[in-house]
């Protein structure tokens, strides 16, 4: 929703409320209130025939630049004549002809109330941009519309008009905040004005007479004051100061004159209160500055009048004075500053701050003179309110008074529960009820908080007619174990809210010493907690899954650990603390504490309630102790033993052994002991290996064999898989490959070569396992990221060189390598959108080339596993192959281009010159960066063996400078979500590239006003639109004075190929970007994730079997993680 500027509001309520009161009796009030008009004359020089043409208004505009204030503005458009000559000449109807003529404008009907706009807003021609005039804007509090009517023979007072209200806006010109003041014209506000100054208060009692005993530090209201009682004349200023010595009994020099200077200057500082003569100084108050009195007549001034302070000679003389004043404080009457929900007072001399700045008055209202309020309406808010108003107001007021009172109490009472201690009963490590009924051992009590602790004391005593002997009030905390008594509170004179006692608060009453006869412990340190201890059965030795004791015990939280076996009776053993309190044993939560450690406290090994704690015997660490679920144990070296799952049998089921063993045992050893437990055939003894399986139970990598334990870096407890498949010897490399680029589906193979042997027969025995032929392939190493790393360009190395390792990834990739030096550049041809006139649409000759681009069909990861998951909607697919392009590292931008004309594809279309192709590297299946500078070197552009480039074909040719951003813009179509076609925009950023500036140019593109379109920044594959708004901008310039931000860094990045989407406001008031097709985007995207996380719960653990064919298993993939950086781009 657009924010309408409060000028067109006012006009929009007031047709509002025009439609509203149709049919009422009100039905022309706001033509009666508001309703004024202007009468335009044109009188011809030759025959003096004026041409009248009358308008009507419910506002006034009146212009502000280049003008000092209200009275200038209108005296340039009601007083002043515009002639028409020389090359301006005026048609005359009556002498039917050309003729020098004079145009006027005058008021005609004046409304009893008159607003006037402000035109602060104007269009800098120069700048093309907008701009608030912030200049000084007088404008007065009394205004004579005399001058500028045309009839002049009313009674004076008709012209005169009271200032009651200012719209005044705070901001630049593309927004802001407004807020207004009112004048308090039925003085409805208490305007005590509260001034801090407390050292006042000791020279108060000397004052007499004065109106208030605050204003003793004010000099101002005190020399008021004292002039005040003097009638009106003139006296001496040093008489004023004995005068002031005498009715403060303290001399200004001494008071005031270190803060305020001389009386003779500080009168001079306040010519808007004071009338000072010069020769010889005397002085008296002005006349509008106090209750009525005239000035008189010899007197000179010494400051100027300000037009705002009774500059007008109707107020200011005495001959007009006061029968019709309304009589006002010595300030003068006060007004309201209403700023949304807030409302406060400032003075009527507040109203000058804003004739100029930033923010500013943008509004006036006027109200006539002569509409005098009536008496009974001074100082009654109920004057006039009809009667069901008023019962409204009541009602609201009482609603309000009611919520105050229900938020006093909110903010004030405190709900308490007390426990009573004789009702208690100490046991378990903890205080329980001891009657069967709870309810009789607590009691619920309301207190407000300002009331004292001996306040609640005896409020307590009241409860509990019974009680006998001390009464002890303790901080209770209810925990699983039961009720715990802490810390006593203190200092009955002190308030419940000082004491920190908070609502809900479980308060425990006793005596302070026992419970029950029994001295229970206090404190927060010896807070219950609760554990859950498990011990090991004694009579399951050996047997899968050992079967646990559990119990629960509470000890205090600053109790040593080695409590535990005095209380459970348990020898003195090991003791392993699991403190997430997870009922999920997963080993890797589980502790051991040190022996030496066992003298510390439960809380110093971070126990708390629900915490479990495993006890052991010491010579039981040799049992094989498996948890449920079977997993390793961390920490835990005394435990000897591995498992080993058998993998062999894809189809029997997994079963499962632990085999004794310690870091010193080699991996041989473990292998032939479990294939005995499991009662597997002899002949895999020859045939299998183990394979440690990860946390993910993923099967990693086998070792050589003769490795121990520790060599192997394995930790005791760990899972194995008994594979079949021999393990590598120390010279082999046990190696992962797949083929082709798309390995996302997850087919790996494994091959063990020997570490020497070269890339080349690393490739031979790969293609032959892959059942591969020919001998257009190369091994790439798959990089940190999964992705086809660089080519192993040296075929001869041998693995080891290349510092190749077990566990590596490498991908076979088709083609042939490039000689050294040479890049081998896929090229793509791309069309971004049919550019209109480009008929000769290579799509249909080149589709014999199909197989590649299906390669590039974005397909989510996985999409082709899971039905569900929708393929992501493409209309087309912009990208063709188009060949390689065999081209040296040192080949600059335009011979690759010429390169990719001479592809065979490219042969038949004829382009005149590289200049007619754009060529871009492609990154995520996408155009990434702009190959701009065709004389810049490839290996400039960082054109690696990975990079792929896409050309785009031109209309003409192209020779982008170093400063020109390449953009494309679209445009919205009014109405739909959708776009016409693209367009390339070249975009200057050679002076600045902020948001102001591309609207600007983006606005020129279409020729539309900056103001009238919005522009945002298309996210492809966020499938999001990111507004590109000057006005964030202008904030931020405001507020750190900082210059604009660059587009290019965050958030925008803006760089070459962006798309800008652009909506013209004049047509089309629909400010989203998307399109249903990022709706889609954006939909597939969140079922992608789902399907994911889906996908990778149901990770299973595969078998896996060495010899067969295909060796397929599923290899911890990449993990998706939402991590994206960008760097802004540097030229
Ligand atoms: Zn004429």
């Amino acid at each position: 929703m657009r924010q309408h500027d409060v000028q067109e509001l006012n006009r929009i309520l007031f047709s509002a409320l025009e439609s509203s009161l149709v049919g009422t009796s009100g039905h022309d009030l706001i033509n009666r209130l508001y309703h004024g008009t202007i009468v335009n004359h044109i009188m011809c020089k030759e025959c003096e025939n004026v041409s009248e043409r009358q308008e009507d208004f419910l506002d006034l505009t009146v212009a502000v630049k280049n003008l000092t204030g209200l009275e200038e503005a209108l005296w340039s458009m009601y007083v002043e004549e515009e002639f028409f000559d020389a090359e301006n000449l005026y048609h005359c109807g009556t002498c039917d002809k050309l003729v020098c003529a004079t145009k006027s404008a005058r008021l005609r009907k004046l409304p009893p109330f008159l607003t006037i706009s402000l035109l602060r807003f104007n269009f800098d021609f120069a700048k093309r941009e907008r701009y608030k005039e912030t200049g000084s804007y007088t404008f007065p509090l009394q205004i004579d519309l005399k001058p500028f009517c045309e009839q002049s023979e009313l009674d004076d007072s008709e012209y005169l008009y009271d200032l009651f209200s200012v719209i005044i806006h705070k901001g630049g010109c593309y927004g802001g905040h407004y807020h207004v003041y009112i004048k308090d014209v039925d003085q409805l506000g208490n305007w005590q004005v509260e001034e801090d100054e407390p050292e006042a208060v000791a020279e108060a009692t000397s004052l007499k007479d004065l109106p208030s005993i605050q204003e003793a530090d004010n000099p101002l209201m005190v020399l008021k004051h004292i002039l005040s009682q003097e009638e009106n004349k003139l006296i001496p200023v040093d008489q004023l100061g004995q005068k002031l010595l005498a009715s403060i009994d303290i001399s200004w020099n001494k008071k005031y004159r270190k803060q305020h200077g001389s009386l003779l200057k500080f009168l001079q500082a306040h010519s808007d209160v004071f009338l000072v003569s010069s020769n010889p100084s005397k002085v008296c108050l002005r006349r509008d500055a106090g209750p009525a009195q005239s000035p008189p007549a010899e007197l000179d001034q010494t400051g100027p009048v300000a037009p705002s302070q009774g500059g007008d000679p109707e107020v200011c003389g005495a001959e007009s004075a006061g029968e019709q004043q309304v009589e006002v404080s010595v300030e003068g009457p006060h007004w309201f500053d209403i700023n949304d929900s807030q409302v406060e007072p400032i003075q009527e001399a507040d109203i000058e701050k804003q004739f100029q700045g930033k923010e500013s008055a943008y509004m006036l209202f006027y109200r006539k003179t002569q509409l005098q309020r009536p008496p009974e309406a001074q100082s009654n808010p109920w004057y006039k309110v009809p009667n069901h108003l008023l019962r409204e107001v009541h009602e609201a007021n009482s609603e309000l008074q009611k919520k105050r009172a229900d938020y006093d109490s909110v903010v004030n009472n405190l709900d308490l529960h007390l426990h009573l201690g004789p009702c208690y009963e100490f046991y378990n490590g903890a205080l329980h009820p001891s009657s069967s009924r709870t309810e009789d051992c607590m009691l619920d009590l309301t207190i407000d908080k300002r009331k004292t602790l001996g306040d609640l004391r005896q409020a307590i005593f009241q409860l509990l007619e019974f009680w006998e002997g001390d009464l002890v009030l303790s901080v209770a905390k209810l925990v699983p174990a039961g009720l715990h008594v802490c810390h006593a509170f203190e200092g009955d004179e002190l308030t419940l809210h000082e004491i920190e006692m908070t609502d809900g608060e479980d308060i425990f009453v006793w005596n302070g010493m026992e419970v029950g006869g029994v001295r229970i412990p206090t404190g927060d340190d010896s807070i219950p907690i609760l554990l859950t201890i498990l011990q090991l059965t004694n009579n399951n030795v050996g047997e899968k899954g050992q079967s646990f004791i559990e119990r629960r015990q509470v000890f205090p939280s600053n109790a040593k650990v080695s409590t535990l076996f005095t209380v459970l009776a348990f020898p003195v053993g090991l003791v392993l603390v699991n403190i997430t309190g997870s009922r999920v044993l997963e080993l890797e939560n589980w502790t051991v504490i040190p022996k030496e450690n066992l003298e510390q406290t439960f809380k110093d090994h971070g126990l708390q309630d629900g915490s479990s704690v495993w006890i052991l015997n010491s010579n039981s660490c040799d049992q094989s102790l498996v948890m449920p679920g079977g997993r390793r144990m961390n920490s835990l070296s005394n435990f000897n033993w591995m498992q080993v799952k058998n993998l062999c049998q894809a189809d029997s089921e997994e079963e499962q052994v632990k085999v004794s063993a310690t870091i010193e045992t080699t991996l041989l050893d473990i292998r032939i002991k479990a294939i005995k437990e499991l009662g597997l055939q002899e002949e895999l003894v020859h045939n299998s290996c183990l394979r440690l399986i990860d946390r993910n139970g993923q099967l990693l990598f086998p070792v050589p064999e003769h490795y121990t334990v520790a060599e192997a870096e394995m930790e005791m407890g760990s899972l194995l898989g008994l594979c079949r498949g021999k393990a590598p010897t120390s010279s082999q490399l046990f190696l992962f490959f797949t083929v082709g680029s798309d390995f996302e589906s997850g087919l790996m193979m494994e091959i063990i070569v020997e570490s020497t042997i070269s890339v080349r027969e690393c490739l031979k025995g790969m293609l032959e396992k892959a059942g591969l032929q020919g001998d257009s392939w190369h091994l790439r190493k798959m990089d940190w990221c999964f992705e086809a790393g660089e080519p192993l360009s040296e075929e001869n190395a041998s693995l080891s060189e290349l510092m190749i390792t077990s566990g590596d990834t490498l991908i076979l990739s088709e083609g042939k390598l490039p000689p050294k030096g040479f890049l081998k550049v896929p090229v793509w041809w791309y069309r971004p959108s049919a550019p209109s006139g480009w008929q000769e649409n290579p799509q249909n000759q080149v589709n014999h080339i199909t197989h590649q681009v299906e390669a590039l069909r974005t397909i989510p990861e996985g999409g082709d596993l899971h039905g569900d998951i929708p393929i992501v909607v493409q209309p087309e697919i912009p990208f063709t192959f188009m060949g390689d392009v065999e081209i040296s590292e040192e080949a600059s931008v335009a011979d690759l281009k010429t390169q990719a004309m001479m592809l065979p594809s490219f042969l038949e279309f004829s382009f005149p010159s590289a200049d007619f192709l754009r060529a871009w590297t492609m990154e995520s299946k996408r155009p990434g960066r702009l190959l701009r500078n065709n004389q810049q070197q490839l290996k400039d552009y960082k054109v690696g063996g990975r990079t792929q480039i896409c050309v785009e074909p031109l209309q003409k040719a192209e020779n982008l400078g170093p400063k020109d951003m390449l953009l494309r813009t679209q445009m919205g179509i009014p109405g739909e979500r959708a776009y016409y076609p693209t367009v390339d925009f070249v975009w200057d950023i050679v002076n600045e590239c902020t948001a102001s500036s591309l609207r600007q140019a983006v606005a020129a593109q279409y020729c539309l006003p900056m103001d009238s379109i919005e522009i945002a920044k298309y996210f492809p594959d966020k499938f999001e639109w990111m507004p590109i708004s000057s006005w964030d901008q202008q904030v931020s310039k405001r507020k750190k004075k900082k210059k604009q931000e660059n587009l290019q860094i965050a958030p925008y990045y803006l760089k070459d190929g962006d798309i800008i989407g652009v909506k013209n406001l004049l047509v089309d008031d629909n400010k989203d970007f998307s399109t249903p097709r990022d709706d889609i985007g954006k939909e597939n995207q969140t079922k992608l994730f789902v399907g994911k996380r889906r996908r990778r719960q149901a990770v299973q653990l595969q078998s896996s079997d060495l010899e067969a064919d295909p060796h397929v298993h599923e290899k911890a993939h990449r993990p998706e993680a939402g991590l994206s950086i960008n760097v802004g781009v540097f030229r």
